[in-house]
């Protein structure tokens, strides 16, 4: 008769693939590709640059913790249980990389946004666990202020 699995304890992970948890205890980081032909920045792991089409030249690199607002858009309407109204932004990342995210401590009205706003790129709880209770750290992004 196979033993029961065992149930591994809750943990917490990376929202998604480059939200990176140092196992030595160190502050979770961003983790991107960097082009050594041309300096392209990408978010996360690369194997061809889109830019100059190396193939093979990414080095692995930390992403920075500023940006620039790019786009944005305020999201009236999701799924249930999704709070709304929020800001889905796009933010240029100061050193390379673009982002995908939500802006928070914003109000969310198109006139409280301006283009090109500096902000800094925080990596928190997400505010939810998944089935087996582990929990993930996502990014957002704040005012720099
Ligand atoms: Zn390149």
């Amino acid at each position: 008769m196979p033993e029961a699995a065992v149930k591994p304890e809750p943990t917490t992970k990376g929202a998604t693939n480059f939200v990176k948890i140092p196992k030595d205890g160190s502050a979770p980081y961003l983790a991107g590709s960097k082009c050594r032909n041309c300096g392209e920045v990408y978010v996360g792991d690369r194997e061809v640059c889109g830019k100059c089409f190396s193939r093979g030249k990414m080095d692995a690199v930390k992403l920075g913790q500023t940006g620039k607002l790019y786009n944005f858009t305020v999201v009236h309407r999701n799924f249930p249980g999704v709070p709304v109204p929020f800001i889905s932004a796009i933010v240029d990342v100061d050193g390379g990389g673009t982002l995908k995210g939500n802006l928070l401590g914003v109000e969310p009205k198109p006139e409280a946004i301006k283009f090109d706003m500096p902000v800094k790129i925080v990596i928190k709880d997400a505010g939810r666990k998944d089935k087996d209770g582990n929990s993930y750290l996502a990014y957002f992004f704040e005012p720099l202020s």
